[in-house]
């Protein structure tokens, strides 16, 4: 697995020459914005396709931490109910599978929003997550909790938000963010990693390879992959015309199910083993 290294970035760009040591070169600088790019290429999770995001785990963590409070701020939140505590265990166990991916630790969290009316779920990049009462009885039990969780943390994984950044601000932004001398508002950044990793509709190769991820890891921790076609079925069945909320930032593709269909046998493998490895 490639990852960005920041450190390595910042200190080849930063790092003030050593006093009577080596003349510093223009060429440096040029040299080091291509290592930077190159550093930058990462690998994804179960679908190894190579993406090109800027931003490096850490400051996933950093900026999806910002967009967290300020999506939270005010949210009633419904941790005392009974549903809280499956939502809680649900995603521990898929934390437990996806983490492995990740090379360094993310401050993964899930709260569960007092909110009826919307049928939502995200999981902003660096892991913090947030799951409605409105998807409730639209998962119904534990493996379709999986579903949308194992998805959504999917995305966070596979980097999805901060590939989007990185394409919508430009790479000198992001890496004058990485370099240290990026000189804006901060908070504004985490603002717009959240609508980009949360309140903006994903693309579908996006929408495609959470549900990739997310079938997998669902499997790998124990939870029927199954369970995934079911839920899409339901889902299609409880929907009116347009769709609710976690339909419109989740395109739905006519191929979806098919899709889910066709990467069953390597999902149920992953079951198998896992129920297996259990005690
Ligand atoms: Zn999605």
């Amino acid at each position: 697995m490639q990852r960005t290294e920041p450190a390595r970035t910042r200190s080849s760009v930063a790092r003030p020459a050593p006093r009577g040591g080596r003349r510093v070169y223009p060429m440096r600088v040029g040299v080091a914005l291509v290592l930077a790019t190159l550093t930058a290429c990462v690998t994804t999770p179960i679908t190894g396709r190579k993406a090109f995001v800027g931003l490096s785990l850490e400051q996933d963590k950093e900026l999806g931490a910002k967009a967290y409070a300020e999506m939270l701020a005010g949210a009633p939140l419904a941790d005392q109910k009974p549903q809280a505590a499956q939502v809680r265990k649900v995603v521990e166990r898929l934390v437990e599978v996806a983490q492995k991916d990740v090379s360094i630790p993310f401050d993964w969290e899930v709260h569960l929003i007092d909110d009826p009316q919307t049928v939502n779920a995200w999981c902003l990049p660096g892991g913090k997550m947030a799951v409605y009462t409105g998807i409730l009885p639209v998962t119904q039990d534990a493996a379709g909790l999986a579903v949308v969780m194992g998805h959504e943390i999917g995305h966070a994984v596979a980097r999805h938000g901060s590939e989007r950044m990185t394409q919508s601000s430009g790479v000198d932004l992001v890496l004058a963010y990485v370099n240290g001398t990026y000189g804006g508002d901060y908070a504004a950044l985490g603002s717009q990693l959240a609508a980009l990793a949360v309140i903006l509709p994903w693309g579908r190769m996006q929408e495609s390879e959470a549900d990739e991820i997310g079938l997998i890891y669902m499997a790998r921790a124990g939870y029927d992959p199954r369970a995934a076609v079911e839920f899409w079925k339901r889902m299609q069945s409880m929907t009116g015309s347009g769709g609710p909320e976690w339909l419109s930032t989740h395109p739905s593709h006519a191929t979806r199910i098919a899709d889910l269909e066709a990467q069953l046998p390597r999902a149920l493998a992953e079951y198998e083993a896992a129920k297996a490895a259990r005690p």
